[in-house]
C-alpha cells in the first residue's frame, strides 16, 4: 500500500515538473542548434575558462567576461540570455545581476512599447 502511494506521489511530483522538464530539454536542444554559438569565443576555451564561475570569483568572471569581449556574436549571445532568463552564468560578457538590470529595462521599453 506505501509503495502504492509512494508511486503516485512521485508521478504527481514528475507531472508537476514536466513544464520545467521540457523547458530543460528545449533549452538543450537550443544550445545544440542555435547557428549563432558556432562563432561563439567561449567554444575553444570552455576547459580553461569557467562562464558560471561563483559570485565571489571575481578573477573567474574577470577572465570569462575578458572571452566574451573578443566575441564576434556577444549581442546575439546576450540577446538569447535576457530572452530565455538565464539566471546563472555569463552571457553576452554579463554576469547574472547585470543581465537582471538589463533584462528590467528591457522589458520596460517593451511594455512602454505596446
Ligand atoms: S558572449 Fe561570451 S558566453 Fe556568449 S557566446 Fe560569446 S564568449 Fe560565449
Amino acid at each position: 500500500m506505501e509503495l502504492a502511494w509512494r508511486n503516485e506521489w512521485e508521478r504527481n511530483i514528475l507531472i508537476l515538473r514536466l513544464p520545467d522538464l521540457i523547458h530543460d530539454w528545449l533549452q538543450v536542444i537550443d544550445l545544440t542548434v542555435t547557428p549563432w554559438r558556432e562563432a561563439a569565443a567561449c567554444i575553444d576555451v570552455t576547459y580553461q575558462v569557467s562562464f558560471f564561475p561563483n559570485r565571489e570569483d571575481l578573477l573567474g568572471v574577470a577572465k570569462a567576461k575578458a572571452v566574451c569581449a573578443t566575441c564576434p556574436v556577444s549581442d546575439q549571445c546576450l540577446s538569447w540570455a535576457l530572452e530565455s532568463n538565464q539566471t546563472e552564468g555569463i552571457w553576452g560578457g554579463s554576469t547574472p545581476k547585470e543581465r537582471r538590470t538589463i533584462r528590467r529595462r528591457w522589458l520596460e521599453e517593451i511594455r512602454k512599447a505596446s
